[in-house]
């Protein structure tokens, strides 16, 4: 089975199973934590089970969110539970190896995401393309069965979709997304607390990263496409940590007549991450990650793909050029 499934059928697995795991994708963000809180929380109020856990752990910047202590590296031995919720998850192998061992004896997979590119690869599918963030899928799926939404929920909910929308600002953000906000905020939501843990409390070496990335940055396409790149070696030097660097490539995204940002990131494993940002719905990333087995959505989308930086960068922006 790989079709859409309505609410209602998410909801009944839901209720007749009794242990879930939460999974989410490798370098989570803050739609991927928050979503498996807040999907977690859902369940844990209706009495259940359930096991959090993510393939690179909890990144440092989302300590802050309720329940985060909750999410666990993959265990050795597979878990003892009987439904999966993947989700913000574009792709099965995106969840990471031991984390896929760790669900092994799962008898059914539900799968929640917002990705475009995502293949409908559990039992049960809730994929909505237009929806800005997982977290705002699962608000609907509670809101339309009428669900829990305890407040670890609410709160994890509001993280996960304002983190996805650049805090309620990209196109994708809907009169929808304000109405729950606006839910949220009747419901107890401490907006001024919540926005500060998440964007005014960086660790200083991400102010260094930054300047890092500044010395190389550099524009082509006519000044139409904005990049920069981050070398194994800073990352030692500066100790940096992978969460370190989320969001920063807003801050080229937002150069006056620039089309596509893209971030380019040696991994310690020698291969490339490649993060891109479209401004103009003409030019969609998504294809062009795609093109080198990532994905993603029309404006934001990303690659894992073999290195050198040497030969990886020139392909990509070839790919781009070709479009803007
Ligand atoms: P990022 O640039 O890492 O913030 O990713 C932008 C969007 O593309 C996010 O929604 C990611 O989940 C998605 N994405 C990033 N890398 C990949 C990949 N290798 N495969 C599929 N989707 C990806
Ligand atoms: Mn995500
Ligand atoms: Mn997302």
């Amino acid at each position: 089975m790989s079709q859409q499934s309505t609410f209602a059928e998410i909801a009944d697995a839901l209720k007749n199973h009794q242990s879930f795991l939460m999974l989410s994708h490798v370098r989570p963000d803050g739609d991927a934590i928050g979503s498996e809180l807040a999907m977690g929380g859902v369940l844990e109020e209706m009495g259940k089970t359930v096991y959090y856990v993510n393939e690179d752990g909890l990144p440092t910047n989302l300590e802050f969110l309720a329940g985060s202590e909750k999410i666990q590296l993959p265990p050795a031995e597979p878990l003892d539970i009987e439904v999966v919720v993947a989700l913000d998850c574009a792709t099965k192998p995106r969840l990471g190896e031991k984390s896929l061992a760790a669900a092994a004896k799962a008898k059914l997979w539900i799968n929640i995401d917002h990705h475009i590119s995502n293949p409908a690869y559990g039992d049960l599918n809730l994929i909505d393309a237009t929806s800005p963030a997982t977290g705002q899928i699962l608000y609907n799926l509670i809101k339309d069965q009428d669900l829990p939404l305890p407040a670890v929920t609410r709160d994890n909910i509001y993280v996960a979709v304002s983190t996805d929308t650049g805090s309620f600002q990209y196109g994708s953000t809907t009169a929808a997304t304000y109405r729950m906000a606006a839910d949220m905020v009747d419901q107890g939501l401490k907006v001024g607390e919540i926005n500060a843990l998440t964007y005014d409390n960086h660790p200083y070496r991400r102010v260094e990263l930054l300047r890092s990335l500044l010395n190389t940055l550099e524009l082509c396409a006519q000044n139409k496409v904005a990049h920069w790149e981050l070398t194994r070696e800073v990352k030692e030097q500066l100790e940096l940590l992978p969460e370190d660097s989320e969001g920063l490539i807003d801050m080229i995204r937002a150069i006056q007549g620039v089309e596509v940002a893209i971030f380019f990131e040696e991994l310690m494993d020698g291969q490339i991450r490649v993060s891109m940002r479209s401004k103009n719905k003409n030019i969609d990333v998504c294809q062009v990650a795609q093109q080198f087995g990532g994905g993603g959505h029309k404006m934001a989308a990303g690659i894992r793909m073999p290195g050198p930086m040497s030969d990886a960068k020139p392909q990509v922006l070839a790919a781009i050029e070709a479009k803007v």
